[in-house]
């Protein structure tokens, strides 16, 4: 597990004394040529197969293609506020055959964290969805709304969604405070680290990162240096992907991604291919300004233009 940070920091690669280090530019492939050189393949869901006006083009053929080759793969995502069935059910509802199965979500990950922390029979708050609640409870944990009387033992924060916003962030934050004061500081989950999310043409939203980060601040500001911090369960955290490439059976795995920081940052951070899709949020010149910085974490192995070409 990893300490939240700025994604204005590189996860990992040393930029610092590396300018005279030549980077590797990218090779540029088509998918099919990417998934033929690995034993397994990790996929992206946001910005790779879907975006908010549904399947991206070629997201269907492309998991079909690893289907009819029998090649182990899976979806990789921060998304935490869908149980494996339903992101599942969703991807299928546009075409693309993804079964449960084949679902990594950052929100699988709480069930393992809060149970390593022996928080079966405790009291926990989630942020987030139903089914975000719902990997709480199935480890034991009593899931509890925040309050300052008697604080929980853990806060996951999973999701922006599914509940009352400013609202809930007060009576959180207070209740941390109360908890830190009486010398029981909760454990700090954050399933999803992303902040923000393209939802339509020119239109972002926040993410559930930004709350842990408005969060922090405010810790950090009434506590000092001894505010609780977050742990990170989702990408770049290699808790997610050492997660994922256990469940494929092989290191020798490709990240299909769309962002930097995360999906090609956190394959590198543990040693994995990674494939940078232009068909989300990231750019060429992104890419290229990460070669000149010489920032070699967060320059993919390959950069695929989009998923297999449609008729
Ligand atoms: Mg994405």
């Amino acid at each position: 597990m990893s300490e939240l940070l700025p994604t204005s920091l590189p996860l990992s690669g040393s930029a610092s004394g590396a300018a005279a280090e030549a980077v590797r530019r990218p090779l540029h492939l088509p998918f099919e040529d990417v998934a033929e050189r690995h034993e397994a393949v990790l996929f992206d869901a946001y910005g790779v197969l879907v975006d908010a006006s549904g399947a991206l083009p070629g997201a269907a053929e492309a998991v079909q293609y690893l289907l009819d080759r029998d090649r182990p793969f899976l979806v990789v995502t921060n998304d935490a506020s869908r149980s494996p069935a339903r992101a599942s059910a969703r991807l299928m509802r546009l075409g693309i055959p993804v079964s449960p199965e084949h679902v990594m979500s950052s929100g699988m990950l709480i069930g393992p964290a809060l149970s390593a922390l022996g928080m079966a029979g405790e009291s926990v708050v989630v942020l987030g969805t139903g089914d975000s609640a719902q990997y709480a409870r199935d480890m034991g944990a009593v899931v509890v709304a925040p309050s300052v009387q008697t604080p929980a033992r853990a806060v996951v924060i999973a999701d922006e969604g599914g509940f009352d916003g400013l609202d809930s962030m007060d009576e959180l934050l207070s209740m941390i405070l109360a908890a830190c004061e009486a010398g029981r500081p909760p454990h700090l989950l954050l399933a999803n680290p992303d902040l923000v999310y393209p939802a339509s043409a020119g239109r972002f939203g926040f993410t559930a990162g930004s709350l842990a980060h408005m969060l922090e601040r405010a810790l950090h500001l009434l506590l000092g240096d001894s505010a609780p911090r977050f742990t990170v369960l989702g990408k770049p955290a290699a808790l997610h992907f050492d997660t994922a490439l256990r469940r494929v059976g092989t290191r020798d795995a490709v990240m299909l991604g769309d962002t930097l920081h995360t999906d090609i940052a956190g394959a590198a951070g543990v040693g994995i291919a990674s494939a940078l899709l232009l068909t989300g949020v990231t750019t060429q010149a992104h890419v290229d300004a990460a070669v000149t910085r010489g920032d070699g974490g967060q320059v993919p192995t390959y950069v695929v233009r989009g998923l297999i070409k449609t008729a």
